[in-house]
C-alpha cells in the first residue's frame, strides 16, 4: 500500500529538475500524476514513471495561459473524477540588476511564478472544496525569504507566493484543504547550473550543511506536506535549504 494510493496529483514544471523529482516521488507513493510542462516536454517524465510501474500522464500547458490551466483542471476532473494534490512548481528566472532590468523581465517572472499559481489554485480549489479535502503545495525559494541582488523580480514573485498561500490557507482551512509552501535553497538543476559553476561564489560557505540540495531533497518535503500525515499543517513555509536561511 502506497501512501498516495488512489490520489490524483498535478505537478507543474514536471519536465525536469525539482518538478520531475516531485512527480516521481508522488507516483512512487501510488499517486496518479499529471505531469505538466510546455509542448511535449513532460512526456519523458510521464513515460519514465509508467516504465517503472507508476501511474502518470503528460499534459501540455503553458501555466501563464489561463485557458490552458482551466483545461488542465477540467480534463483532470473529467478523467479521474477528483483532484487531491496540486503542486505549483513551474518557475523561471530573468536575473538582472535593477537599473538594467527590463519591464518584460519583471512581467514574465511574475506571470510564471506568481500569477500562474493564482490561476492554478483558483481552478483547483473548486473540486477540492467540493471533496472537502485537498493538498496544495507551492514552490517558493530562499530568495523570497532573504532577497538576492540581481533577482528583485524573482524575489518579489517568490515572496508574493508566501503571502498568497498563507491567505489561501486561511480561506479554505474549514474545507480541510491545506495550502503550504516549500522554500528550497540552492538546488542542483538546470536553473542554477550557471550560478553553481561560476567560480565567483563559494556556495558551500553559505550553506551550513556544506552541500547543494538535490531535487529529491525538495521532493521529500513536498511528499510529506501532500500526505495524510500533514493533515494538521497549513499556511506554513518549509525551508529545504541546508541551513542557508534560518
Ligand atoms: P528548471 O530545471 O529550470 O525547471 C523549470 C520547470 O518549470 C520546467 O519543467 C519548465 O518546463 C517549467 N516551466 C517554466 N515555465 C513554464 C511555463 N510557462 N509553463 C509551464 N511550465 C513551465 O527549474 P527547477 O530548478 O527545477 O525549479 C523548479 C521550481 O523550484 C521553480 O519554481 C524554481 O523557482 C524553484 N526553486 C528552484 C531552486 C533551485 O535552486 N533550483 C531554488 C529555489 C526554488 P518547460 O519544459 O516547459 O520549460
Amino acid at each position: 500500500m502506497g501512501q498516495f494510493d488512489g490520489k490524483i496529483a498535478i505537478v507543474t514544471g514536471a519536465s525536469r529538475g525539482i518538478g520531475r523529482a516531485i512527480a516521481e516521488r508522488l507516483a512512487s507513493g501510488g499517486a496518479t500524476v499529471i505531469c505538466v510542462a510546455r509542448g511535449a516536454n513532460a512526456d519523458a517524465t510521464a513515460q519514465a514513471i509508467v516504465a517503472s510501474g507508476g501511474k502518470a500522464s503528460a499534459f501540455s500547458a503553458d501555466v501563464t495561459d489561463a485557458a490552458a490551466v482551466d483545461g488542465l483542471i477540467k480534463q483532470t476532473v473529467e478523467q479521474h473524477g477528483r483532484l487531491d494534490i496540486l503542486v505549483s512548481n513551474a518557475g523561471i528566472t530573468r536575473d538582472q540588476l535593477m537599473l538594467r532590468m527590463k519591464r518584460s523581465d519583471w512581467d514574465e517572472v511574475v506571470a510564471t511564478n506568481l500569477t500562474a499559481a493564482f490561476t492554478l489554485c483558483q481552478a483547483a480549489l473548486k473540486p477540492m472544496i467540493r471533496q472537502r479535502a485537498g493538498r496544495i503545495v507551492a514552490i517558493s525559494s530562499v530568495v523570497g525569504q532573504m532577497g538576492n541582488a540581481g533577482q528583485a523580480n524573482y524575489a518579489a514573485s517568490k515572496a508574493g507566493l508566501i503571502g498568497f498561500c498563507k491567505s489561501l490557507a486561511r480561506e479554505v482551512a474549514s474545507r480541510q484543504v491545506t495550502v503550504n509552501v516549500v522554500a528550497p535553497g540552492l538546488i542542483d538543476t538546470d536553473m542554477t547550473r550557471a550560478v553553481i559553476e561560476s567560480a565567483k561564489t563559494d556556495w558551500a560557505a553559505h550553506i551550513p550543511l556544506g552541500r547543494l540540495g538535490s531535487p529529491a531533497d525538495v521532493a521529500a518535503a513536498v511528499g510529506f506536506l501532500a500526505s495524510d500525515e500533514a493533515s494538521y499543517i497549513t499556511g506554513q513555509v518549509l525551508a529545504v535549504n541546508g541551513g542557508m536561511y534560518m
